[in-house]
């Protein structure tokens, strides 16, 4: 049995979301920066909250997360890297760690780059990744922190899990990645493909997340930085992967 996933739409842009198991009715929420929207959307599934799993530190992830600790009795889980600058955490995790949200374990996977203390969660029974800031769906976070060394060792870490994996990221930036996207691979016909299919699902006020991690290795300019096309499209024909990435990575920051 897989968890349910609620996607919660909030703030501008973000996402975040509940995970439920069934067979032993635990839930956890993916992130926290608002209250309203989650305790609503509890209610209407007459479910409890147990657990908030924080992806890193930045407000608009962490927000309202005592509010929601006060209000439900969750225990908070983050980075211990980061526990100085979390809400008091319940409990402290890096890599190598799991989270049971019932039955189903989710793997702790260290994944910094944006900030130097991000983490993604990944259940695999579940097929699902919750990787917030670092690999976004068609893009990947700001290097607010970290270099693109770390980055890039965090998308390939990712881009390891397989393929059918669902990438469910922590933001609604997919149109505009994917324009990043065509600008650098403007005859790639399932490219082209996902720009329709994204802006249908916006014009339906649908989320583009998650994404298929299959599709995004091939779709993703910032997971192909090891390929030739990419070198080629950035006039970096010689240079290594870590390079081109960086490369693609600033060219995005200026689009
Ligand atoms: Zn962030
Ligand atoms: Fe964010």
């Amino acid at each position: 049995m897989s968890l349910d996933i609620v996607t919660i739409p909030c703030l501008s842009d973000n996402y975040i979301y509940l995970l439920h198991d069934g067979a032993s009715g635990v839930t956890a929420l993916v992130d926290a920066p608002v209250s309203d929207p989650v305790l609503e959307a509890l209610a209407s599934h007459r479910w409890g909250l147990d657990l908030i799993l924080l992806t890193h530190h930045h407000e608009d992830h962490i927000d309202a997360a005592d509010d929601l600790r006060r209000a439900t009795g969750a225990k908070l889980v983050g980075a211990k890297a980061d526990a100085h600058r979390l809400p008091a955490l319940d409990i402290a995790v890096e890599e190598g760690d799991t989270v049971a949200v019932g039955s189903q374990t989710g793997h702790v996977l260290s994944v910094p780059g944006h900030t130097t203390g991000h983490i993604a969660y990944y259940f695999p029974a579940s097929k699902a990744a919750f990787t917030a800031d670092s690999l976004m769906v068609m893009g990947c976070g700001r290097l607010f922190e970290g270099d693109a060394i770390m980055m890039w060792d965090s998308l390939r870490k990712l881009a390891a899990l397989p393929d059918d994996t669902l990438i469910y990221s922590g933001h609604e930036y997919t149109n505009g990645n994917i324009a990043f996207a065509l600008s650098l691979d403007p005859d790639n016909a399932e490219l082209r493909q996902r720009a329709d299919d994204a802006h249908a699902a916006r014009t339906a006020h649908e989320p583009t997340v998650p994404a298929e991690l299959g599709l995004e290795r091939r779709t993703n300019p910032f997971l192909r930085a090891g390929e030739a096309a990419m070198k080629q499209a950035v006039g970096m024909p010689g240079a290594s992967d870590v390079d081109v990435f960086a490369e693609i990575r600033a060219r995005k920051d200026r689009f």
